[in-house]
């Protein structure tokens, strides 16, 4: 696993209590998080919000701690909530927000991530998590870890159903002073590898008059944080807002702040353009076998190749039956394999980069192996092309 430094505000540790029973919380798995804006058509943004709300389930009595710290930091990303609602109304998208507080569970932590279930937070000791176990911690994560990444997984896939390539903008906000030192940013933007909106948006945020964190206060290099997990594994663009406590915490002030960043983030996202699926990294493992990204990429190139191998032997299948039940064929997998290579700045001809596809020229395999569509196929293929447009 790639290591990965952290820089201060993310204090590590984990493990947690004796569970509650059954009865104590069957929660329902819509519990695990909020849906703003419920209804419309899918549109390119997709708003997100990990740590949304300091609640805690009532059977873990506020996990050993009283109001005063729930109502701190620790337990959530003040103000955070109010401007991911605002953000989501003002571009009709959707917004979905974490229901329970990150001391129960971290959303934006992958699942043997060692900071998942925090036992001590800012010097704090989370009294509720003290003895917590893995059996514990495999609760949380079902029924509070799952459903809310369950979700994000639905939206991405009825945006992309939609014909969209969602950006995802995940806001979050973080303390003014850490241990002592007061942090100079007022918005930092965290990435990973994947510019495309990032950048644009670091620009546009300072011409705007914003002091901008690069990176800052955290790094956006995590493996299998919330961000890598549904943008950079599905080819996402994807930036994470952090936004200074201070400037948030005034009943008035989310929707000021909304409003500010809603100019920015339109001009942001004109800057990007319609974005296209691009792939920074090899695909995230989910349970934390320690593999280079080396060997990775090689893994997944061993996979295409077995599957075109699979596709040149299986010459029955035909292309319009793909389509029909999979909307994708040799013809795509081969324009893939292009628009790949061109991002590479390799350019190859269409014939050449399907040939690779089908072991021959696409006229030969024609010529060799298709069959004339009958009338049923040819309906069939016009409806599931009318259906996910
Ligand atoms: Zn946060």
């Amino acid at each position: 696993m790639r290591t990965v430094s952290r820089k201060p505000g993310c204090p590590s540790i984990a493990l947690v209590v004796s569970a509650p029973t059954a009865d104590d919380l069957a929660p329902m798995t819509d519990q695990a998080f909020e849906r703003a804006v419920p209804s419309g058509p899918a549109t390119g943004l997709i708003f997100l919000c990990d740590h949304a709300s300091n609640a805690i389930p009532e059977a873990y009595a506020g996990l050993g701690l009283d109001r005063a710290a729930l109502a701190t930091h620790i337990a959530y990303d003040i103000g955070a909530a109010a401007v991911a609602r605002a953000l989501a109304h003002r571009f009709a998208a959707v917004a979905i927000l974490a229901r329970w507080s990150r001391l129960l569970i971290d959303l934006n932590r992958g699942e043997d991530d060692p900071t998942l279930v925090m036992k001590l937070s800012d010097g704090r000791v989370i009294a509720g998590n003290r003895d917590a176990g893995r059996q514990e911690i495999e609760r949380r994560l079902r029924l509070y870890h799952a459903p809310y990444h369950r979700a994000i997984d639905d939206e991405i896939a009825r945006s992309r159903v939609a014909g969209h390539v969602p950006a995802l903008i995940s806001i979050h906000s973080f303390t003014p002073s850490w241990k002592g030192r007061r942090r100079p940013w007022e918005i930092g933007v965290l990435w990973d590898r994947d510019a495309r909106l990032a950048a644009p948006l670091i620009g546009r945020l300072a011409a705007g008059g914003f002091v901008v964190g690069d990176n800052e206060p955290y790094s956006g290099e995590l493996e299998n944080d919330c961000l890598y997990r549904h943008g950079t594994a599905n080819g996402l663009p994807h930036v994470l807002i952090e936004i200074r406590q201070d400037l948030i915490t005034e009943p008035a002030a989310p929707a000021r702040m909304a409003e500010r960043l809603a100019a920015i983030l339109d001009a942001a996202l004109a800057d990007m353009g319609p974005p296209q699926l691009q792939f920074t990294r090899p695909l995230p493992l989910t349970k934390g076998n320690s593999m280079d990204e080396g060997t990775r990429t090689e893994i997944e190139a061993a996979v295409f190749r077995r599957l075109v191998a699979h596709l040149r032997a299986r010459t029955d299948v035909q292309n319009i039956d793909l389509m029909i039940t999979a909307g994708f064929c040799r013809n795509c997998l081969g324009d893939w394999y292009r628009e790949a290579a061109a991002e590479k700045g390799i350019s190859l001809e269409k014939d050449e980069a399907r040939g690779v596809v089908y072991g021959m020229p696409p006229s030969e395999w024609k010529r060799l192996y298709q069959k004339t569509a009958t009338p049923e196929q040819q309906a069939a293929f016009e409806a599931s092309q009318k259906a996910h447009k």
